[in-house]
């Protein structure tokens, strides 16, 4: 990147700032006790999470890739099934279906600026094979898990919320993560609340989805050296529970400031016919993990921004369907319009809690003169 002032799609430094010395103070016990994996900071994170976003059990895993696995293994969803699930998403959420030993099948995003999946593709999606649907809280909303809540009561089929994106977004009041049978986040260093390395978990309502879930991400075992299934090391360590910890108590108010500064691009974009702003559907509260617009030229803009030293990024270029990893499942090019239309038009700029009034100007201002 070359520019005078750059300005990065986010800033974790100025976020470590806030929570240095709760961080370095914390560190010291573990350091103290040596109880570096399952130490007591664990544990009180799982409440504090569980607390936060309203669902009463919380498994703290290794990355949120392994909490989607984990969650759908304690689910039951295992080989033979299939999970529907979203074509524009990170590659993750299919992994996770795959690595379960479950067949992704996929569906487009629906045709209204929101980017979420359609859940009457989603629907349509659905076999007598459908174990799972797997709607993602994209860039920060919940997408209308509600409206698959009657074909799954009726069928059986489990909801399983990816929420890696929308820590602290609420739908009709309620957060996302308590809105299906159980939920998966990612707490990735980038996302809105982030450790200092990869963490995840995984979130239900179920005492006993809950137990197969602590079972699973440790060696398939309920007590020391008894193994009742097979099952993998997605352990979270002490010294990333104690800054998830110490973030957590502020994510509230940094969510709010990346809504305040999502309304602040909406303002300064308002006037700009060849930007199309992102929707926030009816009932969301956003967090705003990214800002997303779409732009003619995308890829044209991009260089624009970044020599012009303005971090925006692209979530996603290349759809699910139409990675090299997942040629596979044998989808073609236009089978899924709206994700193709999204990774071809979509553009992210930068946002974090700490973006200045200025800043958000300039990106607008470098944006406008490269349209
Ligand atoms: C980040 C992310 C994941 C995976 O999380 P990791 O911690 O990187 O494994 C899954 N789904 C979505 C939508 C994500 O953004």
């Amino acid at each position: 990147m070359t520019g005078q002032t750059t300005i990065p799609l986010a800033d974790l430094g100025a976020q470590h700032a806030a929570v240095a010395g709760e961080i370095a103070e914390g560190w010291r016990e573990v350091l103290a006790r040596t109880a570096f994996i399952g130490g007591p900071q664990v544990a009180a994170f799982e409440r504090e999470y569980a607390g936060f976003i309203g669902v009463p059990h919380c498994v703290a895993v290794a990355n949120g890739t392994d909490a989607i696995e984990i969650v759908l293994r304690a689910l039951g969803v295992g080989p033979g099934g299939e999970c529907v699930l979203p074509a524009n998403t990170f590659i993750a959420t299919a992994e996770a279906v795959s690595r379960a030993g479950a067949r992704p099948v996929l569906a487009d995003c629906a045709d209204d600026d929101t980017y979420l999946i359609d859940t009457r593709a989603a629907e349509a999606a659905v076999t007598p094979r459908t174990a799972a649907i797997i709607p993602v809280h994209l860039y920060g909303q919940a997408a209308p898990v509600e409206r698959l809540l009657p074909l799954a009561r009726r069928t059986g089929i489990r909801l399983v919320e990816d929420a890696a994106q929308s820590q602290g977004a609420r739908r009709h009041g309620i957060g996302a993560g308590a809105l299906g049978d159980a939920a998966a986040t990612s707490f990735y260093p980038g996302k809105n609340l982030g450790a200092y390395g990869d963490a995840g978990a995984a979130l239900t309502g179920s005492a006993d989805v809950a137990a197969r879930m602590r079972m699973i991400r440790d060696h398939g075992s309920p007590g020391k050296y008894e193994h009742e299934v097979i099952g993998v090391n997605s352990r979270l360590d002490s010294l990333q529970a104690v800054v998830l910890s110490a973030k957590l108590r502020r994510l509230a108010s940094w969510n709010a400031a990346r809504r305040a500064a999502a309304g602040r691009y909406g303002e300064l974009l308002s006037g700009c016919g060849a930007v199309v702003r992102p929707r926030t559907l009816d009932g969301n509260e956003h967090v705003w993990h990214l800002y997303t617009v779409r732009v003619p030229n995308r890829d044209r803009v991009l260089k624009e921004l970044h020599a012009a030293g303005i971090g925006a990024g692209i979530h996603y270029p290349v759809p699910v369907h139409l990675t090299a990893a997942y040629a596979g499942l044998g989808y073609r090019e236009g089978a899924f319009p709206v994700a193709e239309r999204a990774a071809r038009e979509l553009l992210s700029l930068p946002l974090f809690p700490e973006i200045t009034v200025a800043q958000q100007e300039r990106v607008v201002s470098v944006l406008t003169s490269a349209l």
